[in-house]
């Protein structure tokens, strides 16, 4: 037996009925998918996966009718620089100074309670209630921007394809020869660099995206992004050094521009690529 929702009681396989808050209504004519159930600060949280089949989805054009592609470079400073040159800022909704001081205070005021007492719970619940927020927060933010980016007159959105990133962006771990015990690599100074990353939470931005382009039928292009900031956009000269902080100038040709606006550019040019099949590095499409 499947997932039901009554009113304000939901049906849940093995657990039965109970009560719960039903915050949005479940439009006629869906039904239940799946249900999640997730434990958080403040209670349990429910959602609900629906779907509805009479009505057609979108169709997507197919990808040799693609036309217009948005570039989205993903980054810190900025979250999104888009190809047509819009940027989009980045709250850093964790990092941000007010709330890297409010948790350290929230943290040192648990830490300070003794271990197992009633007031260290109460501090905990309300560190807890902090992380909540900050996470409420940020994916507000991000289905705001999704929307906006999906919106954009375009038929397709490209995107660096993160699996790829990462893998590229990682430090390797390097060892003593003689020793054969690891050496500091930079990673760990790295860690602030890749708390800001998470705080960016460029995979759930990715995610949300990709659903809303489906709902409008748009096509999501992952490109490679090997060298995507290196890459002289008009010679081709490959080159670490063309990159001088948030400028580009080529050591080759002398071509400059804002390196991360032409990072957005080389993104969508490389989706061009792949929609008129010269280029043999599709990472994936999804539509
Ligand atoms: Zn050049």
């Amino acid at each position: 037996m499947g997932v039901k929702v009554q009113d304000s009681k939901i049906y849940l396989p093995k657990l039965g009925w109970m009560g719960f808050f039903n915050s949005r209504l479940i439009p006629d004519g869906f039904t239940i998918k799946a249900a999640t159930i997730r434990k958080r600060q403040d209670g349990w949280y429910v959602s609900i996966r629906i779907e509805d089949k009479s009505i057609p989805d979108y169709l997507s054009k197919p990808l040799n009718e693609v036309d217009s592609i948005l570039g989205c470079d993903l980054g810190i400073t900025k979250l999104v620089h888009l190809s047509d040159r819009h940027q989009i800022d980045n709250p850093k909704f964790s990092t941000n100074k007010k709330s890297l001081r409010t948790l350290k205070i929230r943290q040192r005021r648990v830490s300070r309670k003794i271990k197992g007492s009633k007031n260290r719970k109460k501090a905990a619940r309300k560190l807890g209630r902090f992380h909540k927020k900050i996470t409420d927060k940020r994916v507000a933010y991000q289905w705001d921007i999704a929307n906006k980016i999906v919106s954009r007159k375009v038929d397709a959105i490209a995107l660096e394809d993160l699996n790829i990133r990462t893998m590229l962006k990682r430090c390797r771990v390097k060892t003593d020869e003689s020793t054969g015990r690891f050496l500091k690599n930079g990673q760990s100074r790295k860690k602030g660099l890749n708390r800001a990353i998470s705080d960016a939470s460029w995979g759930e931005l990715i995610l949300k995206i990709e659903y809303l382009a489906a709902k409008l039928g748009k096509v999501v292009i992952k490109i490679n992004p090997r060298h995507s900031s290196q890459e002289c956009r008009k010679c081709g000269h490959i080159d670490k050094s063309n990159r001088d902080g948030e400028k580009f100038i080529c050591t080759e040709c002398g071509h400059h521009e804002h390196a991360d606006i032409g990072a957005a550019k080389t993104i969508r040019d490389r989706a061009f690529k792949i929609v008129r099949g010269d280029s043999p590095e599709l990472a994936a499409v999804s539509s």
